[in-house]
């Protein structure tokens, strides 16, 4: 008899194929993504970097993680990269162990104004371990204003500046961030987990000749399987004068990589690699180009149409793929908005808008993102459609006939939009 589980992938399978995704951290990976991934690799044990395992029988998997490492230097135009983080909260814990002792301080986006949890929340290993102190966004603008970033940076003089977010729908000034970091003697890390499929096709300013690590996701717009990775535009001595047992200076990147493995992680789980490398081919095609072009067209057409209903937006628009609706003067919470748009198959999360009087269980925002939808082949009207459909639900919100209605016209809309037609 077939494993019980089989039948619920099969439900979720028939779940993601009749909604409207609309999460702005999801896509939807490839075949050749998701064969990877579930493929004979995951039975390999490699601690290690290629040919330097602690395991035989490595020669194999040694080709594919060199593949993804290859390719993703050339995606971003990187001298580093490691493919071995489990994810991206893996790949910033990595980072933080080799650049700080614990007790150190730090400085990270408020999580309240967009930023992630591994950038110093108190529930955090990051907000225990080490100091976080916090730059944020303006109330008015919704915007970070680098005067004040500057000012925080000389009075607390953090060993470490992060930027990038999770809910921040605008491009980063990362040449100001550097200034900054220069001026205070710390190391500087971009976190690029949302938008790192924008930055790797030059659609948003490119961290990579400012920021001195780069950690990102694979699974968000860059469209690969759930995984992390951390990069260095150009390879650098460590700034502690820590020397080899011959007097030369270690560099950054052997730094990142012992603190991956053995620092963080065990045996890196090569089938994820694997699938990685297969993403990353990927993102370096014209078509990828074009689906990122279509993403920030469609993240366009949306904030025009909530804007054109008279919704307010956290910075009112975008820069990339994201939006952040502020339901306040809706008279709606984000739990609330959440729950109706759930019944009705379409998917967004609720969210902290900066400044909210909301608790992170209830929230005054919704946050959305167009990478998904965009994967499903939805142009600008289809998102504008989307987005008749959420209001309709929004101003009648506890109405069941009208979410009954509008979710069989969402599940007769999606099936315009083929997903994995080989499988399902
Ligand atoms: C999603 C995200 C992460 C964490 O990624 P996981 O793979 O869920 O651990 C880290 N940083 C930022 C800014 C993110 O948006």
């Amino acid at each position: 008899m077939r494993d019980v589980v089989f039948e619920l992938i099969q439900k979720e399978y028939d779940r993601q194929f009749s909604g409207a995704e609309l999460i702005a951290s999801e896509n939807f990976v490839s075949k050749n993504v998701l064969e990877a991934l579930g493929s004979v690799l995951t039975n390999k044990y490699a601690e290690g970097y290629p040919g330097k395992r602690y395991y035989g029988g490595c020669e194999i998997v040694d080709q594919v993680e060199q593949i993804a490492i290859d390719r993703l230097k050339a995606l971003f135009g990187v001298e580093y990269a490691n493919v071995q983080p489990h994810s991206g909260a893996q790949a910033n814990a990595a980072v933080f162990l080799a650049t700080m002792q614990p007790g150190d301080k730090f400085m990270g986006l408020d999580l309240s104004h967009g930023g992630h949890l591994t950038h110093g929340s108190p529930v955090n290993y990051s907000g225990k371990v080490y100091v976080p102190v916090f730059y944020g966004v303006e109330k008015e603008t919704g915007r970070i204003d680098m005067d004040k970033v500057a000012e925080t940076a000389r009075r607390e003089r953090p060993k470490l500046i992060v930027t990038g977010a999770s809910a921040y729908p605008r491009d980063w000034d990362f040449k100001r961030f550097r200034e900054i970091a220069d001026e205070i003697g710390a190391i500087l890390m971009a976190d690029i987990a949302h938008p790192a499929g924008l930055i790797a096709t030059k659609k948003l300013t490119d961290p990579v000749p400012y920021c001195h690590i780069i950690t990102s996701t694979t699974h968000k717009t860059l469209r690969g399987p759930r995984g992390g990775i951390i990069m260095i535009g150009k390879d650098f001595p460590n700034p502690w004068g820590r020397t080899t047992a011959k007097g030369s200076p270690i560099m950054m990147s052997t730094i990142i990589n012992s603190a991956v493995f053995p620092g963080f992680q065990g045996g890196p789980l090569e089938h994820v690699i694997a699938s990685k490398a297969v993403a990353f081919g990927e993102a370096l095609t014209e078509q990828y180009s074009a689906y990122i072009d279509q993403v920030m067209k469609n993240a366009q057409a949306m904030a025009g149409a909530f804007v054109a209903k008279n919704y307010h937006l956290i910075s009112e628009g975008t820069d990339n793929h994201l939006m952040l609706v502020d339901l306040r003067s809706k008279g709606l919470t984000g739990k609330a908005a959440e729950n109706a748009l759930v019944r009705a198959d379409i998917t967004i999360n609720k969210n902290m808008v900066p400044f909210d009087d909301q608790s992170p269980f209830v929230t005054s925002g919704m946050r959305i993102g167009t990478p998904a939808v965009t994967t499903r082949g939805l142009k600008e009207a289809d998102c504008i459609q989307l987005v008749e459909w959420i209001d309709h639900i929004l101003m009648d919100h506890e109405n069941e006939t009208k979410i009954n209605t509008v979710r069989q016209e969402v599940n007769q809309f999606m099936k315009k939009f083929p997903l994995y037609p080989e499988i399902g």
